[in-house]
C-alpha cells in the first residue's frame, strides 16, 4: 500500500482561479461594510478566515443562480486531469481540502468529473427545499481561527502513517502546508514560505508538479524524497 497522500488546495490552486474571490466580487459582496470591516481585522491579525467566512458567506444565501453562473467560468489549472489520473494510477489518494464553500467545489469536481479520495472543506451549500446552510468543517477544539481546519487534516493522515505532500497558494495554506513533509507553493504560499526560509517546490502547473514526483516517486512513497519541510509550525494550536 502507498504510504504517500497527496493533498491540494482548491482555490487558485488546483484551479486556475480563487472561486471563493470571484463569487464575493461578483456579487459585490466585498463592498458590504461588514465583509470590508472583517478583512481589515483578518489582514490586521485579529480574526481568522471563519470570522471573513461568517461574515461574508451570509451574502450568498439566496443568490444560488449567480453561484452557478460564477461556476460556469471556472476552468482547472494547467496539468490539473493529468496529475490526477496520475494519483489514481499509483494509488496515491488525493485530499481536496479547502477553506471555501462545499457547493462550488463539489459542482467543479463533478462537472469535469475528477475523481478523489475525498473532499473537506466548509459545509456551505444550498439544501434541496430551497434553504442555505452555513457552517465550518474546523474540528479542532484548541483552535477556531480558520473555518476549515487543513493543519488538523493533515495531521490525522500523519498520524495514519502518511508522507504528505501539499500543494497550496494561499493564507490557509499556511496552516495545512506546516505539518506536511513537502510543499508545493505558489503565490501568497510561497512569498510566506519564502520568507520564513522554508523548503518547497515552486510550481505553476501541475505538469510542473509532475516533473518533480515522477521522476523520484520511489522516493517519495518511501519518504526519502529531499526538499522536505524544515520549519517547525508554532502558530496552529492543538489539545494534546
Ligand atoms: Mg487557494
Amino acid at each position: 500500500m502507498s504510504k504517500l497522500a497527496v493533498v491540494t488546495d482548491f482555490d487558485g490552486t488546483l484551479m486556475q482561479q480563487d472561486v471563493g474571490d470571484l463569487l464575493m466580487k461578483t456579487a459585490e459582496v466585498e463592498k458590504e461594510p461588514a465583509v470590508v470591516e472583517a478583512y481589515r481585522q483578518f489582514d490586521a491579525g485579529q480574526v481568522g478566515s471563519m470570522e471573513v467566512a461568517r461574515t461574508s458567506y451570509s451574502f450568498l444565501a439566496d443568490r444560488k443562480s449567480l453561484v452557478d453562473d460564477v461556476i460556469r467560468q471556472i476552468n482547472p489549472r494547467e496539468g490539473a486531469a493529468d496529475f490526477l489520473d496520475f494519483c489514481r494510477k499509483h494509488g496515491i489518494p488525493v485530499t481536496i481540502l479547502s477553506d471555501g464553500m462545499e457547493y462550488y467545489i463539489r459542482e467543479i469536481i463533478r462537472k469535469f468529473d475528477y475523481q478523489v479520495e475525498q473532499i473537506i472543506s466548509n459545509p456551505i451549500y444550498y439544501t434541496e427545499d430551497g434553504g442555505y446552510r452555513l457552517d465550518f468543517q474546523n474540528e479542532n477544539e484548541a483552535c477556531k481561527w480558520c473555518g476549515c481546519c487543513k493543519a488538523d487534516v493533515v495531521r490525522k493522515l500523519k498520524q495514519e502513517g502518511y508522507h504528505v505532500l501539499y500543494i497550496g497558494d494561499g493564507t490557509s495554506d499556511y496552516y495545512g502546508s506546516g505539518f506536511a513533509d513537502w510543499i508545493f507553493a505558489r503565490a501568497r504560499l510561497a512569498g510566506y514560505l519564502e520568507e520564513a526560509g522554508e523548503a518547497y517546490f515552486p510550481f505553476e502547473t501541475f505538469h510542473d508538479v509532475l516533473k518533480v514526483i515522477e521522476p523520484d516517486l520511489d522516493k517519495f512513497l518511501s519518504g526519502e524524497a529531499s526538499g522536505k519541510r524544515m520549519v517547525p509550525n508554532t502558530f496552529c494550536l492543538f489539545e494534546e
